[in-house]
């Protein structure tokens, strides 16, 4: 008889949330091999069976020994709490065979039997704080270099997902978990809803909701799961809940068509109807700069340039967006408009202004040279990927140089003169405009 390899997840360790299939697989196997606190949770399954008791470090002999076992003509059960691919054996399994020359059409079969994982099975007794996305972060750096997953924690808290923390703190990892707390906070208010669940559906379960500011200072080990609410998550009568939508959270976003929106249809803030949303709020709040309104939705700089560009105005703001290959086009109309100031912002918040003229540009290479009695700036023009002449009337009118992300690389703005634009400037900008605007069409 042909050996057999069960990669089963029994689930958060109660016999009644193993599915069918994971008893069915443990019963029909004649070797069950696991770690030893797993052995413990199924033991009342185990009656007769070959037993292979593995401590926590020997995960790879863990499926040295299926796959021997299997090639005996066995039928080996390999046992994970949760679901064996997350954070599991299936991957190690997989892996070990692999590169023993196993392949997928061999005489022993795999199966991967799913089971419930922890961040369900925590999220089911304090609430639904997974009702929209979210995100699982291991905060174990046994295998993980640190800054692998500190980034990773910096981009879930960025990008407002509700955040599943796996091995959050163990008697020799303890200052991860306040590392975690620690960017988390620079994203959500410190009353963010927290649960730390403790061995969910095991004899010790234990319950905390918290809020991200007291989470380090909580009981938290090895068994427990800890789920951090997103911007929108709130604690009601004991139950956390992260919204389903957000629309209702931000109707200002949605705009004055919430009322039309219908059932079944992306919102009207949704991946088709978002320009023309952001074009409307812009109309309905004049007096914000392009980073302001950057800032409020949430996005680049290249994207409100790019919804603002695709309607005829959003307000008192215009733009228009010119292709890479005609980046030198720009520069070039830039020597009709005088004095500049030139704008450069650092991620981390300086502003400079720079007063220049164009015929200072020298293109060397990569860079964009400006080189003056006063400064040397030097702008990597191979970052830039394409430009907005963008406007706001009587306020701005320049020209945004813009990365492959989205992002402002550099700014050029005409300058006013005794506290006005000059009605020269102006033309030669508005012909620069139709010129540009008209090639891009072509
Ligand atoms: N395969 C497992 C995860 C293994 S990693 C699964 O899918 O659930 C081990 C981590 O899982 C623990 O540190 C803890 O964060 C979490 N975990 C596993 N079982 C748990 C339980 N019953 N209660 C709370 N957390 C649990």
């Amino acid at each position: 008889m042909n050996g057999k390899i069960y990669l089963v997840g029994f689930g958060p360790g109660a016999e009644e949330h193993m599915s069918f299939k994971a008893k069915a697989a443990i019963a029909e196997s004649d070797v069950v091999i696991g770690y030893t606190t797993y052995i413990k949770l199924v033991k009342d399954l185990l009656d007769g069976k070959e037993v292979v008791r593995k401590g926590m470090t020997e995960e790879i002999d863990r499926c040295v020994e299926a796959y021997e076992q299997a090639q005996q003509g066995k039928i080996v059960a390999l046992i994970s709490s949760g679901d064996i691919g997350v954070y599991g054996m299936a991957g190690p399994t997989y892996e070990v065979l692999l590169q023993a020359g196993w392949k997928p059409s061999d005489d022993i079969q795999v199966e991967i039997v799913p089971g419930s994982t922890a961040l369900s099975t925590c999220a089911s007794l304090v609430g639904a704080p997974l009702t929209h996305d979210f995100c699982s972060i291991s905060l174990s750096d046994l295998l993980t270099p640190w800054p692998v997953i500190a980034r990773r924690v910096d981009a879930a808290g960025h990008a407002d997902f509700v955040i599943a923390l796996y091995n959050p703190k163990s008697g020799r990892r303890t200052q991860q978990i306040v590392e975690a707390q620690k960017i988390l906070l620079r994203y959500r208010r410190p009353d963010t809803p927290v649960a730390i669940v403790k061995s969910a559906y095991r004899r010790r379960q234990n319950i905390q909701l918290v809020r991200l500011d007291e989470m380090s200072d909580c009981d938290i080990g090895m068994l427990t799961t800890v789920l951090i609410g997103n911007s929108s998550t709130f604690i009601k009568e004991g139950l956390m809940i992260t919204p389903r939508g957000y629309a209702n959270k931000y109707s200002s976003l949605t705009g004055a068509t919430k009322d039309g929106e219908q059932a079944g249809i992306s919102l009207s803030m949704g991946l088709d109807g978002w320009y023309a949303c952001l074009r409307q709020y812009v109309e309905d709040n004049p007096g914000l700069t392009l980073e302001k309104i950057a800032e409020y939705f949430g996005v680049v700089i290249g994207e409100v340039l790019n919804a603002i560009a695709a309607g005829e105005s959003a307000g008192e703001h215009k733009a228009v967006r010119i292709q890479s290959e005609k980046l030198n086009d720009v520069v070039k109309s830039c020597e009709q408009w005088g004095r500049l100031r030139g704008i450069v912002r650092a991620e981390a918040g300086a502003v400079t202004e720079l007063f220049l003229q164009a015929q200072d540009f020298q293109l060397r290479g990569d860079w964009l040279n400006i080189e003056t009695e006063a400064f040397h700036c030097h702008v990597n023009w191979s970052k830039v990927d394409s430009a907005y002449l963008a406007c706001r009337k009587d306020k701005s009118y320049g020209v945004n140089f813009i990365d492959n992300k989205g992002h402002l690389v550099f700014r050029l703005l005409i300058t006013k003169q005794d506290g006005a634009f000059s009605t020269d400037k102006l033309e030669a900008y508005a012909q620069a405009w139709q010129a540009l605007a008209e090639k891009n069409d072509d």
